[in-house]
């Protein structure tokens, strides 16, 4: 059981400060997702849980243990680096076996399991092949699968998919799933694919400038972002977002048209909203259509609102032709109001 807690946590590299105040626990066995955009800092806080960085100031904890002092060998995680560091001089076998090794299991053990990850990780037919002589998303893979055949208390992986095609990258986060799915590991994956960290994440933690923006389930973070950063950061395409006034008694008046909202004081909102949570309408927001994209499933329609982009997501059968007005209705459950001023969710 590894339950991991990030304390106050900050780094400095000389003047530019790449981490402000990172309070974070992972639960025992969550698989959490470090997001944000590069530069973010999230590579920055994985090594300092490894261990191959030191924070400038904090404490990382593994249950009841301070861990922050120790040599990275002696915390207990396995680690898959965007580099791989896989040894060109040695087999895919002896790399995925070689921390087994290390531990001096027995050799049927060490075969067993060598054998079980390369499988997860398709490349059971490159057991014999010296690393030296693969692809990078097969190198990459075996490190993956070195890193599950430790079956460890933590696992740490940074960007491990980065080097894979499309089709692949969807099959080995699928598998990945599944594995730690079934395994009692606590897992902390960075990644900038906001995509790969909905599908995996138990918890997401959105980061920008060298903050943790939020930190929550995936669907939460999707629906209800804590900043305006994190609507526009997730979701492809983003929310949208109009600016709103006040009407009084919790009505907010958005580009001519009249919508439930906070009650609260704010002299102005942000209306905000996801392009697959509007609809054609005889009522609604006026939009001139500027560009139709078909995109087989559905069309995304990009158009303008009184001078703002706005994207809708609509049925593949809608049939629209740009310089045309139509009239979107927002899904009233799905609104959402932003501080312009301070950026944060307003309820
Ligand atoms: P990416 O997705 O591009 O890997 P990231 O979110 O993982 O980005 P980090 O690698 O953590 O970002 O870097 C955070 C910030 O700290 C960046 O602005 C980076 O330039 C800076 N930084 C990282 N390592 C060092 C270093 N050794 N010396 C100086 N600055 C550094």
């Amino acid at each position: 059981m590894a339950e991991i807690q990030i304390k106050n946590v900050e780094k400095w590299f000389g003047s530019y400060q790449a981490l402000t105040s990172i309070d974070l626990t992972i639960s025992d066995q969550e698989f959490m997702v470090l997001l944000g955009a590069s530069g973010c800092g999230k590579t920055t806080l994985l090594r300092i849980i490894a261990g191959l960085e030191t924070a400038s100031q904090g404490e990382v904890w593994i249950n009841d243990r301070r861990i922050d002092h120790l040599a990275p060998k002696d915390r207990g995680i396995a680690m898959v680096f965007q580099n791989y560091a896989v040894f060109p001089h040695l087999t895919v076998f002896e790399n995925i076996g070689f921390g087994l090794r290390m531990q001096r299991r027995p050799n049927h053990e060490v075969k067993a399991r060598v054998e079980r990850n390369a499988e997860l990780m398709h490349i059971e037919q490159l057991l014999g092949r010296y690393s030296g002589e693969l692809s990078g998303g097969q190198r990459q893979r075996v490190a993956v699968a070195r890193a599950l055949a430790m079956e460890p208390d933590v696992i740490l992986m940074d960007e491990p998919l980065s080097n894979l095609d499309a089709l692949l990258r969807l099959e080995m986060r699928a598998e990945l799933k599944g594995v730690l799915a079934g395994s009692k590991t606590t897992a902390i994956y960075v990644t900038h694919d906001q995509v790969e960290a909905m599908s995996l994440a138990d918890r997401i933690s959105v980061m920008h400038q060298g903050r943790i923006i939020q930190a929550a389930d995936p669907l939460s973070v999707y629906r209800d972002p804590a900043e305006r950063f994190v609507g526009s950061f997730i979701g492809n395409p983003p929310m949208n977002f109009l600016p709103a006034t006040p009407e009084g008694g919790g009505k907010w008046r958005v580009a001519g048209q009249s919508y439930a909202g906070p009650k609260t004081d704010h002299t102005a909102l942000d209306f905000a909203i996801r392009p697959e949570d509007l609809q054609p309408s005889v009522a609604g927001l006026a939009a001139v259509v500027k560009v139709v994209e078909p995109l087989g499933a559905h069309v995304l329609v990009t158009c303008a609102i009184d001078g703002q982009m706005f994207r809708s997501v609509l049925d593949s059968d809608t049939k629209l032709a740009a310089g045309e007005t139509i009239t979107l209705q927002p899904n009233a459950d799905r609104i959402r109001w932003f501080d312009p001023q301070s950026q944060v969710l307003v309820r």
